[in-house]
């Protein structure tokens, strides 16, 4: 993880909207504060006899438009101020959507890598009898994020409902289909950010079909990206990273294969002896599409931007590009589809996740997938309008949409 301290960048973001649209100083200094953060101190009982404690966060930023809603990472380098500033990013994504849901966003500092199965359980339950007071299906629904999954989620569900004495399935979402999951869930971040590029190639007149296109980051959206850009519109990925570097060839990658050496050696890295690549090099190829999903907040700085050749950065990951990197990126050119519009179709189909739970009643895939379509295109279009009507980039034009949709929501409830 890069040293930029996510919460400042988030902080600097939302000060450049509120000069945009001459906010209030009440306003501003509720919207750059969360407003509640919880930490808890987590002991779990590891394999080998001894007790190890963890900390863990939930930081519940804004509420005016709906509950907090927001993922929980496990991650050896989590901080309060990482957490703080992807609960400021949901609310904003939440209400840059349209969703009825305010933004939050939680957190354990651990090493899933180096945890058995039974102690990932041990620490997710414990999680929950710690912060099972300040969640719950009408307050507080979290989701799956960096390094956690529908298993654990299942996990802290039945955790919850043993409290509760009740099943209680819409405590969160992205949860197993036997369970109440929703179909569409897991390529869900991955599929809205297509959607978006494929409104942003209309736009820039980029033909998708010869497209070249490099992937950073290999968890979760960027492995599925890097599959369904393929199958979507037939564009070449022609370099993919993982946290141990990258690979190019500039003749397109086998997906399938390259994911056959990453299961087999954990890294893309090494694939048929390709030469090691680093982030920064990828960054800087000749491609025309960059979807940015590595989970290592302000890598795109002021040091990158300048190297960027691709005419689009989807950033699947949150808070990849400096506030420096963003004006050089705008003053060259690239279109960026910032974050929280672009990865959105993740929370997108959690809020379809919970409407089927409350109904009980269960959608299609096709159902999910063109009400996801629908959704990312309006928004998409949403922004592009104020980007034109401000005159402003894609991510100050984001906040403005978002930010807006916020503001009213607090003055018609009487906050300011
Ligand atoms: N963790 C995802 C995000 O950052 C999804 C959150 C959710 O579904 O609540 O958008």
């Amino acid at each position: 993880m890069s040293k930029v301290n996510p919460f400042e960048m988030a902080q600097h973001q939302l000060m450049d909207c509120a000069k945009i649209l001459k906010l209030d100083q009440g306003v501003v200094d509720i919207l750059m504060q969360p407003q509640r953060q919880i930490q808890v101190s987590i002991p779990v009982k590891m394999d080998d006899g001894t007790t190890r404690v963890f900390q863990g966060f939930r930081v519940q930023y804004n509420n005016a438009l709906g509950l907090y809603k927001g993922g929980i990472r496990y991650h050896p380098e989590e901080t309060i101020d990482t957490v703080r500033a992807l609960s400021a990013w949901m609310t904003w994504k939440c209400a840059v959507l349209n969703l009825p849901l305010g933004g939050g966003k939680g957190g354990i500092i651990c090493n899933p890598k180096e945890m058995s199965k039974g102690e990932l359980e041990r620490m997710s339950r414990g999680y929950i009898r710690a912060i099972w007071k300040n969640i719950g299906p009408d307050t507080d629904v979290p989701a799956p994020d960096v390094y956690t999954d529908g298993q654990i989620m299942a996990w802290m569900m039945d955790e919850y409902s043993t409290i509760q004495g009740k099943n209680q399935f819409g405590l969160l979402t992205g949860k197993p289909l036997v369970i109440g999951g929703s179909l569409g869930r897991g390529d869900s971040t991955a599929k809205g950010g297509l959607f978006t590029l494929r409104e942003a190639a209309k736009e820039l007149n980029i033909d998708l079909k010869t497209a070249k296109v490099a992937i950073l980051g290999y968890g979760n959206a960027g492995a599925f990206a890097s599959t369904l850009v393929q199958e979507m519109f037939g564009s070449k990925v022609v370099a993919v990273t993982d946290s141990k570097g990258g690979i190019y060839d500039e003749n397109g990658l086998d997906i399938a294969a390259v994911a056959a050496h990453k299961a087999q050696t954990k890294s893309v890295v090494g694939y048929k002896g390709l030469k090691t690549l680093t982030n920064d090099e990828v960054m800087a190829l000749p491609v025309d599409v960059i979807v940015a999903a590595a989970p290592d907040e302000g890598a795109i700085n002021e040091k990158v931007a300048p190297t960027v050749k691709a005419k689009v950065i989807c950033e699947l990951a949150n808070g990849p590009t400096t506030p420096e990197g963003d004006a050089i990126l705008y003053k060259n050119g690239v279109h960026v589809i910032p974050d929280f519009l672009c990865n959105a179709g993740g929370v997108t189909v959690s809020y379809y996740e919970m409407v089927q739970n409350m109904y009980m009643h269960y959608w299609t895939l096709d159902d999910v997938y063109a009400k996801l379509d629908a959704a990312m295109t309006k928004s998409y279009h949403e922004v592009l309008k104020a980007s034109k009507e401000y005159k402003i980039n894609m991510r100050q034009a984001a906040y403005v949409v978002a930010v807006s949709r916020v503001v009213e929501g607090m003055k018609v409830r009487g906050w300011v």
